[in-house]
């Protein structure tokens, strides 16, 4: 870095001449808040550096930089604004971003950096414009989470990543950026999908019974299987969370499905409620609505699934809600929840019985599986015609 004059030294207002002066200028052009054509003495020749003007133009151009910045508005370049002056003009991948303990990188890529940071979920601190150690952190957690190097350095390369994604996720969790990149990375086709199924409960564990003992456990266990084969017909690789007899935790099943890197994680559970009255088919995801984050597919295809499931099954429509649930949160593929009826309700359960609706929820879930993973583009409405180009 090139020796820089100690600070006390800056005070600079109108009417000063001199280099320091050609500098603010330079900087002040840099923020777009001077015209880019170099001032010029009357006849057009461009002034000399030594003789750089602090003219009205440039006392403009300071207060307005001092009113965006919350500084005080007086027009003198102290220590404050230079220091101001040089944050400023930083714009996020104009340098490789690292952090010195010694001497902090500190300017207004830093402060873009971390408030995307935050916006994708990650914790960065706060949006002061300073790459301290949690910022270092946030980058190495992000650079985790995108199978990058974890050095917690923004160079080149992570900055690309960052920048392809926040400009599609921005809103999102750290989760919805590995679902993005995922959906990427799988394509359209459902052959080599992976996909866990987790039947709920197991073992002693029967989850919630209907008057008649029809149990939870034992009625996911067999839409499981079903489930398997259809999925299994459709060309996705399916991995169980449980055997019959077993019941691991909610903590278990997560770390056992991002064991598998699988691309969607379905788990499948009944509901029970001591007011008979109530029944119908749930639907959750990961997030939090009220603070705007949530898985983006998870979201998506538990809308889906809802859709299916109501029309096929004929169960009320509890619709689909963000929860922060730990196999939802645990887990790094979208991971739905789905409560298919309530045993504690007659009518539910009369359905539930019936091995015609439980394929027909196999079926439904098998279709919004096809649904998640077409192109946009692919998603039209049934009976919506698509012209080439070359005959619109
Ligand atoms: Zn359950």
């Amino acid at each position: 870095m090139s020796q820089q004059r100690p600070s006390h030294a800056y005070h600079w207002k109108l009417g000063d001449t001199g280099p320091a002066v050609a500098e603010i200028r330079f900087k002040l052009t840099l923020l777009g808040l001077l015209p880019e054509t170099p001032p010029t003495r009357p006849g057009g020749r461009v002034i000399p550096s030594a003789e750089a003007l602090f003219d009205v133009e440039v006392d403009a151009a300071i207060r307005h930089f001092q009113q965006q910045r919350g500084l005080t508005t007086d027009g003198i370049v102290g220590p404050e604004t230079y220091r101001h002056l040089n944050e400023a003009r930083w714009r996020l991948g104009d340098r490789v971003l690292t952090y010195i303990p010694s001497n902090m990188v500190v300017g207004d890529d830093v402060a873009h950096l971390q408030q995307r940071l935050l916006d994708m979920g990650f914790t960065p601190g706060r949006v002061d414009g300073i790459y301290g150690a949690v910022t270092a952190q946030a980058v190495s957690e992000f650079q985790r989470n995108m199978g990058l190097h974890p050095d917690g350095t923004l160079g080149p390369t992570t900055f690309v990543v960052l920048e392809r994604l926040s400009r599609t996720v921005v809103g999102g969790a750290p989760h919805v950026m590995r679902e993005t990149e995922m959906l990427r990375h799988s394509g359209p086709a459902l052959s080599g999908k992976v996909i866990v199924i987790d039947p709920g409960h197991g073992a002693d564990d029967h989850g919630v019974l209907s008057a008649d003992g029809l149990s939870e456990a034992a009625l996911v266990w067999d839409i499981t299987g079903r489930l398997e084969g259809r999925l299994t017909a459709l060309g996705v690789r399916t991995y169980l969370t449980r055997t019959l007899d077993s019941d691991p935790d909610e903590t278990e099943r997560a770390r056992f499905a991002n064991q598998t890197g699988a691309d969607l994680m379905i788990s499948l559970h009944l509901e029970g409620h001591a007011n008979p009255e109530i029944g119908g088919v749930a639907s959750y995801y990961f997030g939090d609505e009220s603070r705007g984050r949530w898985s983006h597919t998870g979201k998506q295809f538990a809308g889906l699934v809802q859709r299916e499931l109501v029309a096929r099954c004929g169960l009320g429509d509890l619709r689909s809600h963000a929860r922060s649930w730990t196999l939802l949160r645990s887990t790094r593929m979208p991971c739905v929840r789905l409560e298919l009826g309530y045993l504690t309700n007659a009518d539910d359960a009369a359905r539930l019985r019936s091995p015609e609706i439980r394929a027909q929820a196999v079926e439904a879930i098998a279709v919004a599986v096809q649904r998640v993973y077409l192109p946009p583009e692919d998603d039209s409405p049934t009976g919506m015609l698509h012209l080439p180009h070359a005959l619109a």
